[in-house]
Parts: structure tokens; sequence; C-alpha cells
């Protein structure tokens, strides 16, 4: 019998595991406290109480009121029903919609290294609705080009804007953004901002109402709950059309009947990540900035992509001149070490990493592109297994 190296888990920001006591926390509401929290009866009424606590409890670790939360099936739903209902809402209140008359198409601002779940949501206003899509672009450590958004946003078009989307923090490079700087500059002249704070939930520091922020979308299992559940916090005076009409649960933008059992993983698990994070931040950042190190010792070619600083804590992302990511997370993988080569966003699809490509990187060195991440920091032992892994496949690649 052959000894397998033990699998070393490095692609968190596709997803985390489910902790024990995130599963405990959902089992009492999936035996026992089973009832549909809108029934009037005591059981009903238990589950109502377990649902508002979670929300209260979720709002909380996400500086925003229990109110403000709209519980979803994850961040891709998040993201729709943010960027398409308020879309869709602020077209009608700014008299933009079609067979309004107008004769001026309505706009939607978005940065040029969203996620597909904003990304296609923006295409697919314009497929319907006659939306102009306008791309915002982004600088080569992938931060939002604040001088090309005002410009954006200025003037006439500026009056014909519904939206903006922005991330907190990419998912490919790791880059955190000036969201609060966003939000000024976006309600300077009027225009709503939508966040997708999916890669950052549980990791920074998130205050959806100091920061003035108008929606913002997270995932669970980003943070340790099963795949499945999400939520978008929406304050109550963004204008938004609902996506999914029926019994009006959730403020009636997220009609049907709520996972509470969910609901309680979300709070449990956000809680559990926030508090970890607090605890462990110096030691994951220094972990990551030691495996940083040992990545451009072993290969001096390798560039480090993103923000050097401003970037997630558990967050390695580089590119590799001469192979392409593909192969060399193949040959990492029978090492051992799972990681990615980009983000697991788009299933099946082998692309070069859009926000490479915003960035300004060539499409032969963005196809380069490997991203590690944890959310444990790793063991000097575990840098240096990873280190060596990763100079003997890319030396068996290149023939080095
Ligand atoms: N937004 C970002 C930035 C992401 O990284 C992801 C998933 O990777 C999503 C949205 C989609 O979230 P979900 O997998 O919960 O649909």
């Amino acid at each position: 019998m052959t000894d397998e190296p033990e699998e070393l888990y490095l692609d968190a920001a596709a997803t985390e595991p489910v902790s024990r006591d995130v599963i405990e926390s959902m089992l009492p509401f999936l035996t026992d406290a089973y009832a549909n929290p809108a029934s009037v009866h005591q059981p009903g009424r238990t589950a109502a109480r377990a649902l508002d606590a979670a929300r209260a409890s979720f709002a909380a670790d996400l500086g925003a009121r229990p109110d403000d939360v709209i519980f979803t099936s994850g961040g891709t739903e998040s993201d729709n029903l943010a960027v398409k209902g308020i879309a869709m809402a602020r077209m009608k209140a700014l008299g933009l919609a079609p067979g309004s008359g107008s004769g001026r198409p309505p706009r939607i601002v978005v940065s040029a290294i969203e996620h597909p779940a904003v990304m296609q949501s923006a295409e697919w206003l314009s497929r319907w609705f006659g939306f102009e899509v306008v791309r915002v672009p982004v600088d080569a450590q992938a931060h939002v080009d604040l001088a090309a958004l005002e410009q954006a946003l200025a003037g006439e078009a500026g009056e014909r804007t519904a939206v903006v989307s922005v991330m907190l923090a990419n998912n490919e490079v790791g880059t955190v953004e000036p969201v609060e700087r966003i939000v000024e500059i976006a309600h300077g002249h009027g225009v709503p901002v939508h966040v997708d704070a999916v890669q950052a939930a549980g990791l920074i520091p998130i205050r959806m109402r100091a920061w003035d922020v108008d929606s913002l979308a997270v995932s669970g299992h980003k943070f340790g709950t099963p795949k499945g559940l999400g939520a978008l916090l929406v304050r109550g005076r963004t204008p938004i059309e609902p996506l999914i009409s029926g019994g009006g649960q959730e403020r009636g933008l997220r009609s049907g009947t709520q996972n509470v059992a969910g609901a309680v993983a979300l709070a449990i698990a956000l809680r559990r990540s926030t508090t970890r994070m607090a605890a462990h931040w110096r030691d994951l950042v220094a972990s990551r900035d030691m495996l940083i190190d040992a990545i451009r010792r072993v290969v001096p070619r390798a560039e480090l992509t993103g923000d050097p600083e401003r970037r997630l804590p558990g967050h390695v992302s580089f590119v590799f001149p001469g192979v392409t990511g593909e192969a060399l997370l193949v040959d990492l993988d029978a090492r051992g070490i799972a990681c990615s080569s980009g983000s697991a966003c788009a299933i099946g699809r082998h692309e070069i990493p859009p926000t490479l490509l915003a960035m300004g990187l060539e499409p032969s060195i963005a196809k380069s592109a490997l991203r590690m991440t944890f959310r444990e920091p790793l063991t000097r032992e575990q840098v240096e297994r990873v280190s060596l892994a990763v100079e003997e496949s890319y030396d068996s690649l290149t023939g080095r």
C-alpha cells in the first residue's frame, strides 16, 4: 500500500466545510421544532422565534438591522434579486421603462470584475429592458477606478443610472475594494449601491449601515453553512422589486416558506467565523504572507496578483508564466494539495480568469493563474509543503 499524502484543502474561497456545531445547531429545527414559522399555533411560534433570533444575530454581525435581512438560497440569488430587483424598481421610478416614451435607455454601472451572478444579471437587463451596461475599469491590482466611476455617473447619463454594483472583495485575487468611497460617489449622484460581499463575509468586518450601503449579498457556504443558503441585506429605503412572488415572506421580497434550520445555520456559522477571524487574524495574515514569500522564493518568475496588503487574509493568488493554471492545479492535486485556477463559479468551463484580463494581464499570462485560499492559519510545515510542491510541479511542467 502506498502512503497517500494527507489532503491539504486550499480552496476555501470555493466553499468551506460545515462544522459539527453548525450541523448540531440545525438539528432541532429538522426534528422536533419542524413547524412552519408562519403557522399561528405554538409549534409555529417556536419556529418563528428561532427565525427572528437568527435574523437578529446575523444582522448584528454585518452591521445591519434585523429587518434588513432577506434570507435566500445563496449568493447567486441574492445578487440577482439586488441587481434585477433594484434596476427594475428604479427604471420605473426614473420614468425610463420601455413604453414610457422617454426615448432614453436606463443604465446600470458595474465594476469590470464582478462575479457572473452580477454580470449576467446586468446582461439580462440589457437583453430584456434595453439597459446600457457600463463597466467601470480597475487598475493593475484590481481596485475600482474611482475617477472612472465618477465620470460614469456624471451628467445626464448619471441621471439614467438605476444602480451601481461592486464587490467588497474579489474572488480571484482577493483585493478589498474601497466600498465606502464608492458609496459616497454613487450617492452623490443619487444612485443606490449594491455590494457583493460573498467573499468577504466572515473574513473581514462588514458594517452595512455605517457604510450606507443599499443592499449587500452574502453566501453561507463561504463561511461554513451547507450550500444553498444566503441572504440579501436590503434597506427599507431601497426601491426593489421581488423576483419570486408568492405568500409574501421576507418583506414580500422573497416569497416561499423559510428554511428555519438554514437561517439558524447562517447565524451560528457567521458568528463562529467572525469570532474565529478576530482571534486568528494576525496568524492568518502572517501565514498568508509566509506562503507568498515562499512561493516567490521557489519560483522567482511567479507574480502575486491583486493588492499585496489590502487583500483578504487567507487569500494567495499568483500567475506562473510558462505553465497553465489548470495544469499546475492538476499536478498539485496529485500531490495532495487542492487549490483552484481562479474561481469555481463557471461550471465545467476553464475560462481565462476575467478579473485578470480586466487588470490588464495578457491572456497567456492570465491563463497561468493559481489561487490558494484558507480560513485557518497554515503552519510553517504546511507552508513548506505547499511551496515545495509548487516548486516541483512548476519544474516538472516547464522542464526547468
Ligand atoms: N459572488 C461572488 C464574489 C462569489 O465568489 C460567488 C461564489 O463563488 C457568488 C457570488 C455566488 O455565490 P453562491 O455560490 O452562493 O451562489
